[in-house]
């Protein structure tokens, strides 16, 4: 079997009032990601993951933010194009693995749902999404709640 590894990393800003919205899961939360689409900043770096195995660029490139297509739009459906370009490939996802830090809320409680639902949209089983969520200790801009910090990595086979 041919494979291929990508690794993806994003931020985004938080701020009060707005939606928090984390692998397709929207998270009870006061603060919420600052961003052009629906802010979920873990499905942003599972796309550059994915995008990365395959050498395809990043999701700035294939969803530009200075788009109004793409505004607010619900990652779940860049996820789910991000999968269309990977099958179309001949490619299949062997397994995922994300983590989100971020000081607060805290996510444990979500974590299970965000696994199901991000397995839903990539047509995969549960099995092989991961997702762990870790503070950083009330260190830096994560540990002061000014932003939301994903690291995905994907393993692609064919
Ligand atoms: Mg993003």
């Amino acid at each position: 079997m041919d494979i291929r590894i990508g690794n993806g990393y994003d931020v985004h800003a938080l701020a009060e009032g707005l939606p928090l919205w984390l692998g397709g899961v929207l998270v009870e939360s006061p603060i919420g990601c600052i961003a052009h689409s629906d802010g979920d900043v873990a499905i942003h770096a599972l796309c550059d993951a994915l995008l990365g195995a395959l050498a395809l660029g990043d999701i700035g490139k294939h969803f530009p933010d200075t788009s109004s297509e793409f505004k607010g739009i619900d990652s779940k459906i860049l996820l789910a194009r991000v999968m269309e370009l990977i099958r179309r490939e001949g490619w299949n996802v062997v397994n995922a693995d994300i983590t989100i830090a971020m000081q607060r809320p805290k996510l444990a409680p979500y974590i299970v749902a965000m696994r199901e639902c991000l397995a839903e949209v990539m047509q995969i089983s549960v099995d092989r999404v991961s997702v762990k969520a870790t503070t950083t200790e009330n260190l830096g801009f994560v540990g002061r709640s000014e932003g939301c910090e994903v690291y995905a990595v994907a393993l692609l086979g064919k």
